[in-house]
């Protein structure tokens, strides 16, 4: 059937989104499904930024990455990595075009929300032995009673040696729990309002309950775990003092659905990001600029500190490459371009109501172009101009990249933030590009395989830019 004037009309003229799951054939649909079976094999062992840099470490190495050196003048091709304090790294590979013409630089998040311990962690109440936790990043904290967790982190002795710490993960490893209340005792607290529902002070990790056997000793049961740790860890109640220990959902990425379209997991924000990314550094084998990417620490809690994008590591490592060619970091900076891959919310049919859907993300739908963040007004955000905007656009749609645009929620409901402002800061020109995610910050978020790949074809087109 012939297509009217007005048919015709409304293709040349109206902006629609398209979905990859019809726009894709089923050749590509396999790639994605197949790309994904990597990203799950990240995702289960990079649930903490440092086993996201093991990881990361592990993939670079394979692919001729070497340890950067400051006072080397790296030429075209090579390839070389730096990692910040064992929680964020950063990988580059050399192009064919001087530093002087800036770098292409993208920059994911390895940190997720979870439960930290505490520096004096470890108590008895009634005969159960518990660790108390500070919550990390933005959580819901109904969402984190009655979820099995696994401990990871690293413990400094009283003698300077470290210890690291990985349970909960194998079959047969022990896991870690919060209690919650039985239904037929919580008709007060069911009363109240969600926010308060939980207490962050009652966030508390149930890790033992048998007692030392000792007739005289009080405190048994925290004397048999402590007496455990000992055994196990070498290590006393004080080691906690110097200590960083995560409790994560101890569980596995799973696919979702009859189809295996979607994919669940602990930690999608923002690993679905940094795998694609570290992916896509790996892959482009000559590029014609120099490719930077990042997996960075501490975003969840505002990019700060020293292993966050709000510190001047990335600075410092491209004003190291770019030394040796008697260049300043400012000129390669001011001159550079950085996609910020960090995750949109996925528009949800349960909660209408928080999202406007013209401007929303969906899954499915391909890649987030997020030209701004923010909250009340695009307060802390970067916005990306037109002209970047414009050049992202064209460089998406002429790789056949399937994209779509995203705005976090209705305007004044809430709000979010990325590293993209502190990039930004640096003079470099930036836009939000990411996966979108259904229950973010949750114990087990989803996301779309075709978005993930699709994450992957955007960042490796920015890195093949000519
Ligand atoms: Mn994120
Ligand atoms: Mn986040």
């Amino acid at each position: 059937m012939e297509k009217t004037a007005g048919e015709l009309l409304k293709e040349k003229l109206f902006y629609t989104k398209k979905h990859g799951g019809e726009l894709l054939t089923e050749a590509e649909i396999n790639e994605a499904f197949e790309f994904c079976k990597g990203y799950r094999e990240f995702l289960d062992y990079s649930k903490t930024e440092r086993r996201a840099v093991l990881f990361a470490e592990r993939v670079l190495k394979e692919n001729g990455f070497v340890k950067f050196e400051g006072g080397v003048k790296y030429n075209k091709g090579d390839k070389v990595y730096k990692i910040n304090r064992g929680k964020a790294i950063i990988a580059a590979v050399m192009g064919e075009k001087s530093l002087s013409e800036g770098v292409k630089i993208s920059a994911a998040h390895i940190d997720s929300p979870r439960l930290d311990l505490k520096q004096v962690p470890v108590y008895e109440d009634n005969e159960i032995a518990y660790f108390k936790t500070h919550y990390y990043g933005g959580i819901r904290k109904y969402q984190w009673p009655t979820v099995p967790l696994a401990l990871y982190g690293t413990v400094v002795r009283a003698d300077g040696s470290t210890v690291d710490v990985v349970i909960g993960e194998s079959e047969d490893d022990p896991v870690f729990c919060v209690s919650d209340l039985l239904p037929h005792l919580a008709q007060t607290y069911a009363k109240k309002p969600m926010a308060e529902a939980v207490d962050a002070e009652s966030l508390n990790l149930i890790v033992g309950s048998l007692p030392f056997r000792d007739d005289k000793a009080s405190e048994k049961v925290k004397l048999n775990l402590l007496s455990i740790l000992f055994e196990k860890y070498n290590i006393t109640e004080a080691d906690f003092l110097s200590a960083e220990l995560e409790a994560v959902p101890a569980f596995s990425s799973r696919d979702i659905g009859f189809d295996r379209s979607l994919i669940g997991a602990y930690g999608h924000d923002d690993r679905v990001c940094a795998y694609p990314a570290l992916m896509a550094a790996v892959n482009c084998i000559a590029p014609e600029y120099t490719t930077v990417t990042v997996l960075t620490d501490k975003e969840e809690i505002g990019s700060e500190g020293n292993t966050g994008l709000n510190s001047s590591y990335l600075k410092y490592f491209i004003g190291d490459l770019a030394a040796p060619f008697n260049l300043a970091a400012r000129q390669v900076l001011s001159k550079s371009e950085c996609l910020s891959a960090d995750v949109n919310a996925a528009f949800d049919p349960n909660f209408p109501e928080v999202f406007e859907k013209r401007n929303a993300s969906f899954l499915n739908y391909g890649v987030v172009v997020t030209k701004y963040t923010g909250a009340r007004g695009k307060s802390d955000t970067s916005d990306a101009s037109a002209e970047y905007t414009g050049k992202i656009r064209n460089l998406f749609d002429s790789k056949n990249i399937i994209w779509q645009t995203g705005e976090l929620g209705r305007v004044d409901i809430g709000g979010g933030g990325t590293v993209a402002k502190y990039i930004a800061g640096l003079d470099v020109d930036v836009i939000d590009v990411g996966v979108p995610v259904l229950s973010m910050h949750s114990p087990y978020e989803i996301v779309s395989k075709i978005d993930v790949y699709m994450a992957y074809k955007a960042f490796s087109a920015f890195f093949e830019q000519k």
